[in-house]
Order: C-alpha cells, then sequence, then structure tokens
C-alpha cells in the first residue's frame, strides 16, 4: 500500500514535467531553464502554484497573478497520465518492463499533446524515444524484434506518406519507428489496425458534425499514440480477442 501511493505521488510530480515538456519541446525552448512561468503574463510560478492537481483546484483554474485561465490541457496531462502509469505499474510491478512502459507513456502522451497543439512532434521526442526504445528492447523484447520493429513500421509509414502525398508527416513516420522498437513488428501491426479504426470512427464522427469535409487532414498521431499503448499494455489479450472474433466469423 505504501509503495502504491509513493508510486502516486511520484507520478503525479512527473506528469507535472511533461506539461513542460509539452509546452516547451515544440517551441525549442530549454525543459530546464529558466523555471515555471505563466504562459500568458509570464509570471515566475512558486511551488505553491506548481503542486500537481491541487494548484489547479485551489486557484479554481487560474493564474493566481494574471487571472487568466490556465488551458484544460494541462490538467488533462496531470489526470490521464498519472493513471496510465499506474495501470502499467499495476501489471508489471517494480520491473524493467514498468520502467520501459513509463517511458513510453510519457513520450504517447507527449507527442499526442505537441501533434494537438502544434501539429508537429519535435524531433528531439521522436529520436530521443527512438533511443531509448531501441535500449529497453534491448532488455525487455530484445534487440532484434525491437529492431525489426522499428524499421519495419518506420518503412511502412514512410510507404503510405509516400502513396498519400504529404496525408501523413515525417512526424508520424519518426513516431511509428519509435512505437515498433517498443512494441516489435506483430506489434506494430496491431498498432496499424487498431489506430487506423480509430482514426477511421474519428473522421466519421468530424463528417457527420460537418466539421471536416473528405479532404480533411486528420491529425493522426493522437490514434497511434493510443493504439500504441493498448498494444504496448494488452497485445496477448489483444489477440485472442481478435482470433476469438474470426472464430465466431468463420
Ligand atoms: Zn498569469
Amino acid at each position: 500500500m505504501y509503495y502504491y501511493v509513493l508510486m502516486a505521488i511520484f507520478f503525479l510530480l512527473l506528469a507535472s514535467f511533461l506539461n513542460v515538456v509539452i509546452y516547451r519541446l515544440p517551441r525549442g525552448e530549454s525543459l530546464l531553464y529558466p523555471s515555471s512561468r505563466c504562459p500568458a503574463c509570464g509570471h515566475r510560478l512558486y511551488l505553491l502554484d506548481l503542486l500537481p492537481l491541487l494548484s489547479f483546484i485551489l486557484l479554481r483554474g487560474k493564474c493566481r497573478y494574471c487571472r487568466e485561465s490556465i488551458p484544460a490541457q494541462y490538467l488533462l496531462v496531470e489526470i490521464i497520465t498519472p493513471i496510465l502509469w499506474m495501470l502499467v505499474f499495476l501489471k508489471w510491478g517494480f520491473s524493467m518492463q514498468t520502467f520501459s512502459g513509463v517511458v513510453l507513456t510519457a513520450i504517447l502522451v507527449a507527442a499526442a499533446f505537441t501533434d494537438i497543439n502544434k501539429g508537429i512532434i519535435p524531433d528531439t521526442l521522436s529520436l530521443t524515444g527512438l533511443l531509448l526504445g531501441l535500449g529497453l528492447g534491448f532488455v525487455t523484447i530484445g534487440i532484434k524484434q525491437s529492431l525489426l520493429g522499428a524499421v519495419g513500421f518506420g518503412l511502412i509509414f514512410l510507404f503510405i506518406a509516400l502513396i498519400s502525398r504529404g496525408g501523413m508527416g515525417g512526424g508520424d513516420i519518426k513516431l511509428a519507428a519509435l512505437i515498433g522498437a517498443f512494441t516489435g513488428f506483430s506489434g506494430a501491426l496491431m498498432v496499424i489496425l487498431i489506430s487506423s479504426w480509430l482514426g477511421g470512427l474519428w473522421a466519421v464522427v468530424l463528417l457527420i458534425q460537418g466539421q471536416a469535409g473528405l479532404k480533411t487532414a486528420i491529425k493522426f498521431a493522437p490514434f497511434l499514440a493510443i493504439a500504441a499503448w493498448l498494444v504496448w499494455m494488452y497485445q496477448i489479450e489483444l489477440i485472442s480477442f481478435y482470433r476469438d472474433m474470426l472464430w465466431r466469423l468463420c
């Protein structure tokens, strides 16, 4: 019990830092310097302004100095990421697998939100992620699987980018390669399947609501990220789920 509470607190603090990464990386700013500032008024933020979750609730979602609303996204990241990390930790305990899952989750959340906010996945994020993925792959799924996943998945996306002529960006290709390094090649194939389902459903929702036409480009990184997390966590369960479905259909 004691360990779980400690881990939860650690994850909450780590998620605050992830918000810094999401804000600063696409702007090319340093992650460590200067200390945190309000994006609206630039006022320096102190410990009381930076408590995960608590500050947002105590300040009612507004900056203490300029009263400007803090974007709800900060709160979203501070809630979702620790939950995902806790799920990883509950499943794998204190292990390399958990460490690998925590790293992957952080990269996926950051990539999804930098894509939503700025339409880019910073190279620093995807290339660091790729190296970490290969390094951690070495001790978890094996370097052969990890390399095969990275190269295979990267090439598939490069191919899609070439035939779709700009429908898929370079950021997506690098994101795919790093995901492959974590999931291996068979996992990567499932990521394609699930992310295209999710992206397709989202496109249909937008079409029905009249918010998109048939030619609107859809940001794909969030769907890749969700699919990659699901596959990394539940690959075995997903495979047997698909097998059962096919079994019933045949
Ligand atoms: Zn402010």
